[in-house]
């Protein structure tokens, strides 16, 4: 037995110790992912709903682990959040995910809009004291269109500090960047208090859309946000996209934007540069 505390004595658990054993040389292996590069960025694309037409992409990170294969972000952004590591992953991701944007503006032509590309933050990173400056230098490197960098956070994020969350975004936006809520309708997401982020987008979970057929009341909560979202002056991006019918009652609704398996899974920079050929020869 272990003793913790004055009081408390433990008995030793065999899971409790492989589970130590297993993260702290995961979190080491992560911080030599960078460098070994075996992070990478994978682009879902998302589709405007009332043309059909490819508008962007969503920068979605891998981690290639040499024993354990290709792990989802679930898998590792806690481990990188607790350690600190987000932020370093997360500045790769933003420079990685404009780069390639700026790549895709030169293959496509120049009276097509602008694909845009989403990129996800995290607390830590949306937090730290040279965000504003990392991104206005980034912007300032690219010269993409205004726009073209969407920079998605999810409420829980900005809630942890509203004040200083509605600064740092106000200057991001000042740059160039627009701005959307994740993950909208899974924590205590409220429309009331939106208007006070100056948001440009609102990303609807996937939880919302993708049962639409199976819960009575799902169509309802949905048309329901998209209506509030519009008379907010906000555009709505529908995630989990599945089915030709999820794009029908998305579009009847009026939702600009739809992302999912149904449009397409995400894809490596490679298969991205091969459809971007595949339209502008089109
Ligand atoms: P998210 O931001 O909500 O990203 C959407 C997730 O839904 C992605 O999972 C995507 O592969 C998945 N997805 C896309 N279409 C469908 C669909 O039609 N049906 C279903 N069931 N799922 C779909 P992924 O890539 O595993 O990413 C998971 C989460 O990890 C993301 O959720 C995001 O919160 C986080 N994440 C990913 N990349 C980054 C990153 O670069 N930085 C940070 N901070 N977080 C990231
Ligand atoms: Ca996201
Ligand atoms: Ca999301
Ligand atoms: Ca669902």
């Amino acid at each position: 037995a272990k003793r913790r505390g004055a009081d408390r004595i433990e008995i030793f658990n065999p899971a409790m110790r492989t589970e130590e054993e297993n993260r702290l040389p995961l979190e080491s292996e992560l911080r030599m992912a960078l460098q070994r590069q075996q992070i990478s960025v994978l682009y879902q694309p998302i589709t405007r709903l009332a043309s059909n037409q490819l508008a962007g992409f969503e920068a979605l990170m891998r981690w290639d682990h040499p024993t354990r294969g290709r792990l989802s972000p679930q898998d590792f952004i806690p481990l990188a959040e607790e350690s600190g590591l987000i932020v370093e992953l997360g500045s790769y991701v933003l420079s990685q995910a404009l780069d390639e944007a700026a790549t895709w503006h030169r293959v496509l032509p120049r009276d097509r809009d602008p694909l845009f590309v989403s990129v996800n933050v995290s607390s830590r990173q949306l937090f730290r004291q040279d965000m504003v400056q990392e991104i206005r230098l980034l912007l300032a490197r690219e010269q993409v269109a205004r726009g073209t960098l969407k920079l998605e956070v999810t409420e829980s994020l900005v809630m942890e500090n509203p004040e200083r969350a509605v600064e740092i975004l106000t200057w991001l936006k000042t740059y160039g960047a627009s701005l959307a809520l994740d993950d909208f309708g899974t924590g205590y997401s409220s429309l009331s208090y939106l208007h006070r982020f100056p948001f440009d987008i609102i990303k609807v979970d996937k939880s919302l859309v993708h049962d639409s057929s199976d819960n009575d009341q799902t169509p309802l909560i949905l048309r329901s946000v998209v209506t509030l979202a519009h008379e907010l002056g906000k555009e709505v991006v529908a995630e989990g996209v599945e089915t030709q019918a999820d794009a029908n009652y998305l579009r009847s609704i009026g939702c600009e934007f739809g992302q999912g398996f149904y449009y397409g899974e995400p894809m490596s920079a490679r298969d991205v540069g091969a459809l971007l050929n595949a339209l502008a020869n089109h």
